[in-house]
């Protein structure tokens, strides 16, 4: 079998969204999946719409994604030339003829047309002879382009999820190549390079699947195979209407502000509209790529779930290195103002503990530096409940005998001579059970003293990840506080 080409086309007059994600995500599992090739074609005809920043947006989001291509990208604002020679190989064929009719007409017609399930065709453009139309052209009168939709019953195509796709040739009009000012449609510029780039297998959302008709019909009248098409499912959100943005973020690089892993986001986008047929769900470290199969992709509509991306992205952290989730945390970390450059240049701070500490608790990473900044920072907000119920005993007695009980427990953390987990617990253990309180009443002030919060992880990680300095210093500063 020839190689394997498939296309990612995203037109740049937009952020690339959560849809768009998952139709690159598609096409370049397979191309590497098959040893195949993954191009990225921008598709910036329309250069009202399209901006510079908005590609170089979609190239940064596809970068973070992992989602690498070995093609392009190409522009067709940049192959110009290319879709003016497919259309002028269709007029000298007679498969397209010009079109004189004026486009704001054409329109309210076509419309009209359609109200009532018809299909809108000027047959005096269609019929006219070329001679007579070049003789008008030449005049300098203004016409598009239109495809001759050849009238010869079904025209037919396997989709590879839709399965057989069927229209009558005679319910298609005849379709624009290019408009009057030149410029090529989609249609045209599509299958050009579709055909330029020899592409294999063209895999898109289903909101194009009512356009491949005609594009099945240009390619043929090009002369040779249309690709292998396969359409992906609409993706709904809760409320089972179309994803946008009413339902929270859909752009991709918004997830990356909000702390989601890329892998995390791969793997949540490939369950939308894909499965692998048992209950799995989970497909770390290339098992994606081993397991997809265009076979098992849904017709029914994918409903997304940020509940459940952010379980997907919880089980990512956890399986992953507090080395490489420090590289997802430092922008997260520098827009939380706690960022500092050291801690990129060596390993011996507090970084990476505190990140273990933390990884199998997190939803997604932009919850990191709320929870770490007492381990990162000298800064605590003691959260005045936890103080309330842990540190500001109302019985005199009960309050004198907390803070001797602190201060001991500071001045053994001074003296140690290793500050391990083994000998951090046996302290706290020892200086508890001489208290007088019950452990986890003593262990709970201690951890209000040390982080400012009632809940925080186990008390001897709290403790060792601190590090001695802090912990002596931030009892202390609470005995002068309870004072
Ligand atoms: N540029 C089209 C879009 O963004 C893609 C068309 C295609 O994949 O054929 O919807």
């Amino acid at each position: 079998m020839s190689q394997m080409r498939v296309r990612f086309a995203p037109s740049p007059t937009g952020f690339l969204h959560i849809g768009g994600a998952r139709t690159a995500l598609f096409n370049w599992i397979l191309a590497r999946q098959q040893e195949g090739v993954f191009i990225l074609r921008i598709e910036d005809t329309d250069a009202q719409r399209s901006t510079p920043e908005m590609a170089k947006e979609i190239l940064e989001a596809l970068q973070w994604l992992g989602l690498d291509w070995d093609e392009g990208p190409y522009y067709q604002s940049q192959r110009m030339a290319l879709y003016q020679k497919t259309a002028q190989q269709l007029l000298e064929q007679d498969q397209a003829y010009p079109c004189f009719c004026p486009p704001d007409e054409t329109k309210a017609q076509q419309a009209k047309a359609r109200e009532k399930g018809n299909v809108w065709r000027d047959e005096s453009c269609r019929e006219r002879a070329a001679d007579k139309a070049c003789v008008r052209i030449a005049a300098g009168e203004s016409h598009s382009l239109r495809f001759r939709v050849p009238h010869r019953g079904q025209i037919i195509f396997e989709d590879q999820v839709y399965g057989r796709v069927e229209l009558d040739s005679r319910n298609l009009e005849d379709f624009t190549l290019l408009r009057s000012d030149g410029s090529p449609t989609y249609h045209l510029s599509v299958v050009t390079d579709d055909r330029d780039m020899a592409i294999s297998h063209v895999i898109r959302g289903v909101d194009h699947l009512s356009n491949t008709h005609k594009h099945i019909l240009v390619h043929e009248a090009l002369g040779g195979q249309p690709p292998i098409h396969a359409h992906l499912p609409l993706i709904l959100g809760p409320d089972k209407k179309r994803l946008s943005k009413r339902h929270g973020a859909t752009s991709v690089l918004k997830y990356r502000e909000q702390g989601v892993l890329p892998r995390a986001l791969c793997n949540y986008l490939a369950l939308l509209g894909w499965s692998p047929g048992d209950d799995e769900e989970f497909f770390p470290d290339g098992d994606l790529v081993r397991r997809f199969a265009l076979e098992r992709i849904n017709k029914a509509n994918a409903v997304f779930d940020s509940q459940k991306l952010d379980w997907m992205n919880s089980q990512y952290m956890r399986h992953s290195s507090s080395a490489e989730l420090a590289l997802h945390l430092e922008p997260i970390l520098v827009r939380a103002g706690i960022w500092q450059d050291s801690w990129g240049k060596d390993s011996s701070n507090n970084l990476l503990p505190t990140i273990t500490l933390f990884q199998s608790r997190l939803n997604r990473l932009s919850d990191f530096p709320q929870m770490a900044m007492p381990f990162l920072t000298d800064q605590i907000d003691y959260e005045k409940e936890a103080v309330q119920r842990h540190l500001s005993l109302s019985d005199p007695n009960e309050s004198l005998r907390l803070r001797n009980s602190l201060e001991s427990l500071a001045s053994e953390y001074a003296q140690v001579a290793t500050f391990d987990l083994k000998t951090v617990e046996q302290v706290l253990r020892t200086t508890a059970g001489a208290s007088g309180f019950k452990p986890g009443a003593f262990f709970g002030a201690v951890r209000v003293a040390l982080t400012g919060k009632a809940a925080a992880p186990g008390i001897f990680e709290v403790i060792v990840t601190l590090g001695r300095k802090r912990v002596v210093e931030r009892l202390i500063r609470v005995l002068q506080i309870l004072q």
